[in-house]
């Protein structure tokens, strides 16, 4: 997920713990409210974001950068805790604590990002190689996998609870470097909804079962039949019982077996495509900033350096901190550029629309050749978002073989749900996957934070019960799927999942 959004739901997790722990009567000090610790948590969760440059600093081939590299993050830390407690906590709601307290965590002297540096794919659940198989393996539909794939499953199991067992390593539990490790499993258990098809397996488990409203099914059975780049193009349609209608899974994003209990709970694969894609979106992000700093082509090093981390804003308020080991970062950079435009190329190369490949011939030259002005002209001309398409195309073409006897692996690109999207059926997937992430992160939250001592066992209970393939899920807990359907459409109305989440919107109330 976009790091605000990650914030977004660890806050709003940290203000529903707390009133459970007030309700229960287990909040005596309010030092060790979680909102007013939430900054350490957040530190966790940032730093699994920022170690996503790491493999970009491998692509570039850069030997060392050891000191360069602490200086940077330490810099860019204290840039983004301040960002975060002078601006944007103002705008969350139910901030009090986290006003008072954020002085005392800005003059800290505890910000040092220790463990930092290294990326793991199982902060994310990034599935790398594109190997079904070994996703798939014969396991997955066993008792003890509950319908998980293989990264799902060791992510759940095994990844988070070792980040948990660091949370609790401390005395003190509360202190900034427990809390942060608590921080790091938490932007995991976000992921988990979302960068798999969790939520479409939830959504198709309860259409299958008879649960949701016609209308709300045919919004994601929709097709208007185009591809071109205004009607929606991403599809995770809810297919009945039955024959199914020739085109309903036509540019469908998530492998789909022959029912919901035969498709497995899998993570999104994140392979060269993806990468590529990523980067042509912070190559846009960078021609259209609006921070009003150059666009130069010591900027576009820079941007491109900072792998996967899309908001302008950071690196606006980063600047002072970049200049000063610019030069180490250029290199990075260029070789990021090298690899878009390498990528723009073979992509190019493989597209069967002559438009499109003349286009990212022509992008892969303005990538090595910087041409500011040029560049710019065509990202507002809408002509990176018609590339950007294009890839996720090249991404679908894949999928049409999708068959029960031929399980594919869903690409990030076209199924996470990092940020809200304009089409109706994308929009609440966004939506539930951020409460759901929420609800599950109060709970966790609220057990560290409680006076008596929190057992990882309590985890791995939760986990055995709710991070798990949806449809075993509503098998456990019989009647849950007459609850749980009219909360999830409500979920799909109009009001920010914010809102709806501090309102006591629970889909899992009951089974969590
Ligand atoms: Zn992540």
């Amino acid at each position: 997920m976009d790091l605000a959004i990650h914030d977004e739901i660890l806050w709003c997790a940290c203000v529903k713990a707390s009133r459970r722990l007030t309700a229960a009567g287990k909040l005596a000090d309010p030092a060790h409210d979680p909102r007013s610790l939430f900054p350490w948590m957040v530190r966790g969760s940032w730093m699994n974001d920022m170690n996503q440059v790491t493999p970009l600093i491998d692509f570039a081939q850069n030997p060392n950068i050891g000191p360069q590299q602490d200086t940077l993050f330490q810099g860019l830390w204290k840039v983004a805790v301040q960002d975060l407690l002078q601006n944007t906590a103002h705008r969350y709601a139910h901030n009090e604590p986290l006003l008072q307290a954020a002085p005392g965590i800005i003059a800290s002297k505890k910000h040092n990002i220790d463990g930092f540096g290294h990326y793991n794919r199982f902060d994310h659940l990034d599935v790398e190689e594109n190997h079904p198989a070994t996703e798939y393996d014969g396991a997955w539909a066993s008792n003890a996998r509950l319908g998980r794939a293989r990264t799902a499953h060791f992510t759940v199991t095994s990844h988070v609870r070792v980040r948990l067992t660091g949370s609790l390593l401390d005395d003190d539990r509360l202190e900034p470097r427990s809390l942060t490790s608590l921080g790091r499993a938490l932007h995991t258990v976000a992921d988990v909804f979302a960068h798999s098809n969790y939520v479409e397996l939830l959504l198709w488990s309860l259409a299958w079962r008879g649960r949701l409203e016609p209308d709300f099914i045919n919004a994601f059975n929709f097709d208007d039949g185009s591809d071109n780049a205004a009607g929606s193009l991403l599809r995770c349609p809810l297919p009945a019982h039955g024959p199914r209608a020739e085109n309903l899974l036509r540019n469908a994003v998530l492998w789909y077996g022959d029912s919901p209990q035969e498709t497995p709970f899998v993570s999104a694969l994140f392979d060269k495509s993806d990468t590529i894609f990523s980067l042509l979106h912070i190559y846009a992000a960078h021609l259209l900033r609006t921070d009003g700093k150059p666009q130069t082509e010591p900027m576009l090093d820079i941007a491109m350096a900072l792998f996967d981390i899309q908001g302008a804003k950071l690196i606006k308020g980063a600047w002072a901190v970049l200049e000063g080991i610019g030069n180490v970062f250029d290199a990075i950079g260029q070789g990021a550029r090298n690899l878009l435009a390498r990528g723009l190329d073979s992509a190019a190369d493989r597209s069967t629309n002559s438009t499109a490949r003349d286009l990212m011939h022509d992008t892969a030259h303005l990538v090595r050749h910087y041409d500011s002005k040029k560049a710019k002209d065509w990202a507002e001309a809408g002509r990176l978002n018609f590339l950007a398409r294009e890839l996720q195309i090249q991404m679908l073409e894949e999928l049409r073989g999708q068959s029960p006897a031929t399980k594919l692996l869903p690409h990030h690109a076209l199924l996470a749900k990092d940020h809200v999207e304009d089409e109706a059926g994308g929009r609440i997937r966004f939506k539930l996957g951020c409460l759901l992430a929420t609800e599950v992160s109060a709970q966790i939250i609220e057990r560290h934070f409680s006076p008596e001592e929190p057992s990882l066992g309590d985890y791995d209970q939760m986990a055995s019960r709710v991070l798990i393939h949806p449809w075993w899920l509503l098998e456990q807990h019989p009647n849950f799927d007459k609850t749980l359907a009219p909360l999830v459409q409500k979920a799909g109305g109009h009001e920010r999942w914010q809102d709806q989440s501090i309102s006591g919107l629970e889909l899992l109330a009951g089974v969590l």
